[in-house]
């Protein structure tokens, strides 16, 4: 109660939290009666949300305790630079950081204690960890003295990463890559369609690496092997596949649906995106106490940082002199590269607009031979930079214009690494139709001509059929299969004109499905639209299965069969999309026509 008077907590306030905490009491269920009740007197019974929001603020003293101890010079520095991060606490989770000197260690002990006795949050040494960092053995001895507890080498694992002074190994790697396969279930991918295991892959997967991938730059190997396994996952529902058995490149599956895949995140641009978060943070909010350390980044992402980000001067203290875009929305990098060409990157990363522009410092920075590009370079960019005025007061202003907001989100940077790729035209009438998602994922395959037909089989030198198992006179591919058969012209005429829409059924001189679709979506109108799309994949998707009974069942080709598959799987789409979709309106020339006809 007294920390939080500290902390500036109202009296009603802890009055309250006093009620809560004396009246608390517990029950034991015995056989499905209730025992005698227990008061705790002390304490929040366990899992009371309320719990984790005190253990923060009873932890922050110790956090200021230790912070205390250091600013009074009791510690000895960690190191030259001022680093200023002695302690971090996660929850019950805390990391010191000493020198391993016996004054140091006897101190923190001594701190620990004192805080164990006020709060009765006592820490057990025992099961505490020493981790040393460029330590002697002479100093390891002097440790192990005064602490008797184990001690561990890097990496080490702190809420959950590998932690490590160095690059991790390949060895230190594998276990968390052998855990993201583990989490896939074996026996239960065979009973999911290929739509099921993708909805698997992108939402348990890919989103178990989003923590990792924050923090970690995953290696290229690394991106390589979770790539497989989540590839032939997908494919082939195991942890291993072969080419063959994967139907479209990796690198396009993993495109957004809008541009022909399947909306699987690329872990390298996935990576990049989430990476771009640490130097965004540091430029807008530069008073996190992780702030003064080194950030280590890779090129891409400060490429897209440098695209990403515009800054309107105030003082110019939290702005890049050289590489931020503080001039009309440039940087002087861009507007003159002969020039910065000669500055070197330990300055360019340091010096900001307001040192540069204080007697003209940025000057200094400019070193060694300058051509005469440069020194065009320099004249012009002198007369800009004396235009400039600071407004003193006032901090710089950070923008991020991919998004409207002005904020970082982790969306708009894995959007920006696609942007300029060729849009997926089909994309709207495949997946934003009402259809089972094993259609929709089949069409797809359709669109890519990625179907095993007769012709892909043939290309592979595997058995295939002679000739279209439906007409039994061309040779058989999906565009033929599907609209230029006769069987699949009297098809679609059949299924089209019980929706009233038989105008609109494939002529012979149509011979691509998704030029057709295009069309005929382009003659109805926007009513009709969403039932027409559907009927159109049911019809795609109802021939191929006749198609495939005819191949590996014997079956002969029989419009009428072909219809009553329609028609039976007409009635589970229209059961399955009934559900809180306005009957009437897509009844009329949609689905629930068809299926009222048929
Ligand atoms: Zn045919």
């Amino acid at each position: 109660m007294e920390v939080l008077g500290q902390l500036g907590f109202g009296s009603r306030w802890r009055d309250l939290l006093c009620g809560l905490l004396t009246s608390s009491s517990t029950q034991v269920l015995l056989n499905g009666t209730p025992g005698k009740v227990i008061h705790h007197r002390r304490g929040l019974r366990q899992g009371d949300p309320l719990s984790p929001m005190l253990f923060i603020l009873v932890m922050d003293v110790l956090n200021w305790m230790i912070t205390r101890a250091s600013e009074a010079e009791l510690f000895q520095p960690l190191s030259r630079r001022p680093l200023q991060h002695r302690i971090s606490p996660y929850a019950d989770d805390v990391a010191l950081f000493l020198r391993p000197t016996a004054a140091d260690i006897s101190l923190s002990l001594r701190i620990l204690n004192l805080f164990g006795d006020a709060s009765g949050l006592k820490t057990n040494v025992q099961k505490s960890n020493v981790l040393p960092i460029h330590c002697s053995e002479e100093n390891m001895g002097l440790v192990q003295n005064l602490l008797p507890c184990e001690v561990l080498e890097f990496p080490c694992r702190y809420l959950g990463l590998p932690l490590s002074t160095r690059k991790l190994t390949r060895g230190q790697f594998q276990p968390i890559i052998d855990r993201i396969a583990d989490q896939l279930p074996g026996w239960k991918a065979d009973l999911m369609t290929r739509a099921g295991r993708v909805v698997m892959v992108q939402h348990v997967l890919t989103a178990m690496m989003v923590y990792l991938a924050m923090a970690i730059d995953l290696p290229p190997w690394a991106i390589k092997a979770i790539d497989k396994i989540r590839r032939a996952f997908i494919w082939r529902g195991r942890k291993e596949a072969n080419g063959g058995h994967c139907l479209i490149a990796w690198p396009k599956v993993c495109r957004s649906k809008e541009l022909g895949g399947l909306g699987i995140s690329d872990l390298k641009a996935l990576g990049v995106a989430l990476r771009v978060r640490w130097p965004w943070l540091r430029k807008t909010e530069p008073h996190k106490p992780w702030a003064s350390l080194p950030l280590q980044t890779s090129k891409e992402v400060e490429c897209l940082l440098m695209m990403a980000v515009v800054t309107e001067v105030g003082d110019g203290a939290n702005t890049l002199f050289w590489k931020d875009n503080w001039l009309d929305g440039k940087s002087i990098q861009s507007l003159a590269p002969s020039l910065s060409a000669s500055v070197s990157r330990g300055r360019a990363n340091r010096r900001s607009v307001k040192d540069a522009l204080d007697n003209d410092l940025w000057l200094e920075d400019i070193q060694g031979e300058i051509t005469i590009d440069a020194l065009w370079e320099y004249l012009e960019l002198w007369d800009i930079i004396n235009a400039v005025e600071l407004q003193q007061g006032i901090p710089d202003k950070h923008i991020w214009r991919l998004s409207s907001s002005g904020q970082y989100t982790a969306q708009s940077a894995y959007e920006a690494q696609f942007q300029g790729a060729i849009r997926f035209e089909p994309y709207a009438r495949i997946w934003k139709t009402w259809a089972p998602p094993k259609c929709r994922f089949f069409m797809w395959l359709v669109a890519h001509n990625q179907c095993w037909t007769a012709d892909r089989l043939a290309r592979r030198g595997l058995p295939h059929p002679a000739r279209c198992p439906l007409c039994d006179q061309e040779e058989e591919n999906i565009q033929h299969l599907l609209i230029g058969c006769v069987f699949a012209r009297h098809f679609w005429y059949s299924i089209l004109h019980y929706a009233s829409l038989s105008v609109l059924a494939p002529q012979p001189s149509d011979i691509a499905l998704n030029d057709w679709w295009r069309k005929v979506e382009n003659c109805v109108d926007s009513e009709v639209h969403k039932g027409l799309n559907s009927i159109i994949i049911l019809g795609a998707w109802t021939i191929w299965r006749h198609r495939n009974d005819c191949v590996f069942n014997g079956a002969s080709p029989r419009l009428g069969t072909a219809l009553v598959l329609a028609k039976e799987e007409a009635l589970l789409w229209s059961l399955a999309r009934a559900k809180g979709l306005p009957p009437a309106r897509y009844q009329r020339g949609g689905l629930g026509l068809v299926f009222g006809l048929l």
